[in-house]
């Protein structure tokens, strides 16, 4: 077996990176080929981006359309492996479209940053001190980035109080951050690695973790739209069902995922496949809306869903969501991503609290659409006629065969790669 221990890879050419880990993996040379076709993104662009690059992974990028967001049409890049995601997000902002479209607001962006406090031998005395000096330390967290000050960010408040832990009493540090249009990380945690010292001397403790935190509960965003039960019943043409009755079963879907941990989990993931994809699409920091997302739906002591449905005084559904999202238009991967840049361009945002606005919009179809496909009809139906491709290409269609080779398949309910290699076989024949 070769050994992983290899000296140095950072330092090496992407030839050489390649060659290593050809050797290492048994790669054949169409398999190397393969990893040098670097798409939008150059290897000096990707290398710089993150560390020990040999390839990009690359992502479809779909456009949702139909999005109506506070009175503004958005054209939607989604990025995403996963089929029925941006039809599904596509096809309820159609819906929403019919009576009005989203109504979407952001609460000022205000990220968190912590400080934890160690060894204090007076926790109470120590929050005393650092509260009644908090002017002096947000001064001091200031000056670590005039640029945000310049466009109105900046730290702004204070908040601090003991923890009890199995390994003794700590106490906490907030400091509360204006990051403007930025997502903020670095941007925090070089404030709070900047007022560690003083926040030392004032506590009398020893200041050891100073980092964001993900769980942005004052950077909140809403997004509510009305689903018509003509436009519900219409839209989706399935069996016998009413829009009326559409809307009940989806109300008894929600109501699943309000009081039931296993449910709301998976009402989650569907609400972030939308986020997520926008975010990947925009060169976001997934990962931290994915944390601050779930940790947000279990603020209540209980994790629930991040949606509210419920029915207007006509009987039309009204949905709504609720979640913090931590995005940036500056920094991190926005600017530096040559897809990501398009991406922003094509979306048209000029902020990002628009852009935040834009994400729970698209959150918000994305649940409606998988509560009403599971509610009446499941929604493998849809999915397997996307999925129907996937297999018929992994079966070896190519160009025109693929639609042929999945139709049938689905005609026939049979989607696996052996029939659709039989079908395939059968097409090349005539
Ligand atoms: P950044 O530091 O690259 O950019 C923010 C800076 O841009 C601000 O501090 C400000 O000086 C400047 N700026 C210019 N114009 C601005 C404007 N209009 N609004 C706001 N700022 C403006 O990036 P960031 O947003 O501070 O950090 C994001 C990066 O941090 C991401 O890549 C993320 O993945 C990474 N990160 C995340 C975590 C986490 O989420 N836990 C931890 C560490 C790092």
């Amino acid at each position: 077996m070769p050994a992983s221990d290899v000296s140095g890879f950072y330092k090496k050419g992407i030839e050489e990176r390649l060659q290593i880990v050809k050797g290492f993996a048994g790669l054949n040379d169409e398999e190397v080929n393969e990893l040098r076709k670097f798409g939008a993104m150059s290897f000096d662009v990707a290398d710089r981006m993150i560390e020990n690059v040999i390839a990009t992974q690359q992502l479809p990028l779909g456009i949702a359309t139909n999005f109506k967001i506070n009175g503004r049409d958005y054209l939607v890049p989604m990025a995403v492996e996963e089929p029925s995601i941006v039809a599904a997000a596509s096809k309820a902002a159609g819906i929403a479209r019919l009576s009005g479209g989203f109504k979407a607001e952001a609460s000022p962006p205000i990220m968190i940053g912590q400080i934890q406090l160690l060894n204090v031998k007076d926790p109470e005395k120590a929050v005393a001190a650092i509260e009644k000096n908090s002017r002096t330390i947000i001064g001091l967290a200031n000056e670590a980035d005039p640029v945000l000050v310049k466009f109105g960010g900046g730290a702004k408040k204070i908040e601090t109080r003991a923890l009890d832990t199995e390994r003794g009493k700590m106490v906490i540090v907030h400091l509360l951050v204006d990051v403007r249009d930025a997502m903020g990380a670095n941007a925090v945690n070089t404030m709070c690695e900047k007022i560690a010292g003083k926040i030392e001397e004032l506590s009398k403790g020893e200041a050891r973790l100073r980092i964001i935190s993900n769980l942005a509960v004052y950077r909140t965003v809403k997004s509510r739209a009305v689903f018509g039960k003509k436009a519900l019943e219409e839209s989706f043409k399935q069996g016998n069902l009413k829009g009326e009755e559409i809307i009940e079963h989806i109300l008894d879907a929600y109501h699943f995922a309000a009081n039931d941990v296993f449910r709301a989990c998976t009402n989650n993931k569907g609400i972030m496949n939308g986020v997520d994809a926008v975010a990947i699409a925009t060169g976001q920091d997934f990962r931290a809306l994915e944390a601050g997302a779930h940790a947000f739906a279990s603020l209540k002591g209980k994790y629930t869903a991040l949606t509210r449905y419920r029915k207007d005084r006509e009987g039309n559904l009204l949905a709504e969501i609720e979640l913090p999202i931590a995005v940036g238009l500056v920094g991190g991967a926005v600017k530096t991503s040559p897809v990501a840049r398009v991406a922003v361009k094509i979306l048209g945002v000029k902020t990002a609290s628009e852009l935040a606005q834009v994400m729970a919009s698209v959150g918000l179809a994305q649940n409606l659409a998988a509560l009403r496909a599971l509610a009446t009809e499941g929604i493998q139906k849809g999915h397997m006629r996307l999925h129907a491709k996937n297999i018929a290409v992994m079966a070896g269609a190519k160009g025109k065969e693929i639609d042929a080779v999945a139709a049938k398949m689905v005609e026939e309910k049979n989607i696996m790669v052996d029939r659709a290699k039989e079908i395939l076989l059968e097409l090349k024949k005539k």
